[in-house]
């Protein structure tokens, strides 16, 4: 018997549906990298959308929800730097993957996107070849790490033990209420990355919390006086919110 059209067999011989394709949104405003990359990504088997402004990009990621962003600094209507930080404020798409491309003078630009919460940059001029694989190490990075859900994060000489809900440095119980567990776990389960007061404050009080993100800083300010390591660790960014470097400062 021969399996129809479309259909790929498992083990068993049972025919199993092949998994979603990630769709990819472009962002680029120069038409001839954009359908290069385009041309690419799709030979490898990636869906994709196309925007040529900021502002089309962030109507773009409402629409179509792509997995992933690959993003151009210099845009018209909203720069690459201005879509980026909407994007993170946002707790919808506040984790959305995002690669930026960056041309060698805006070096600059590059490490405020970082710090804004972009994954990966890649420089201008670039083989489509290497971004495709850099886009394919992202998922496979990404896939690794919502594989492996740890019992236990570390952080220098705080571990944080999941399932005990026990906080210890150096070995040393310290004492931490419900939120602001949840507030240490989340910070360590993103070191390096800006999170905003609205992420924090839905990610660990819950979307229907009742409050102002002034909540978040007074924890932040509570955590800190119990775990002294924190106190330089954990560093306010602007007005945007708060990132956990990614070792301890000492
Ligand atoms: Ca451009």
């Amino acid at each position: 018997m021969v399996a129809g059209a479309g259909f790929r067999k498992n083990n068993w011989g049972d025919p199993v549906s092949s998994p979603r394709p990630k769709k990819i949104l472009i962002v680029e405003d120069e038409q001839d990298i954009a359908q290069l990359l385009k041309h690419y990504l799709e030979k490898d088997g990636f869906h994709t959308c196309l925007a040529t402004t900021g502002l089309e990009a962030l109507k773009l990621v409402s629409s179509e929800h792509p997995d992933l962003v690959i993003l151009d600094l210099m845009l018209p209507h909203l720069n690459g730097l201005e879509v980026c930080k909407t994007l993170r404020h946002k707790p919808e798409t506040a984790l959305l993957p995002i690669i930026m491309l960056t041309a060698k003078n805006e070096e600059s630009d590059t490490v405020v996107g970082l710090e804004l919460g972009a994954d990966d940059y890649v420089t201008k001029p670039f083989s489509p070849k290497t971004l495709v694989a850099r886009v394919k190490s992202l998922f496979r990075r990404l896939e690794r790490t919502n594989d492996h859900k740890p019992t236990s994060l570390v952080y220098g000489s705080l571990q944080m033990d999941l399932t005990r809900h026990e906080v210890t440095v150096r070995g040393k119980e310290v004492l931490l209420t419900a939120k602001e567990f949840g507030l240490l776990a989340h910070l360590l389960r993103h070191p390096g990355r800006v999170l905003t007061r609205e992420v924090l404050l839905n990610e660990v009080w819950g979307y229907d919390y009742y409050g102002t993100t002034r909540t978040v800083d007074v924890h932040v300010r509570r955590l800190k006086l119990k775990v002294p390591l924190l106190n330089d660790s954990i560093v306010s960014v602007k007005t945007l919110g708060y990132k956990l470097l990614d070792q301890p400062r000492v």
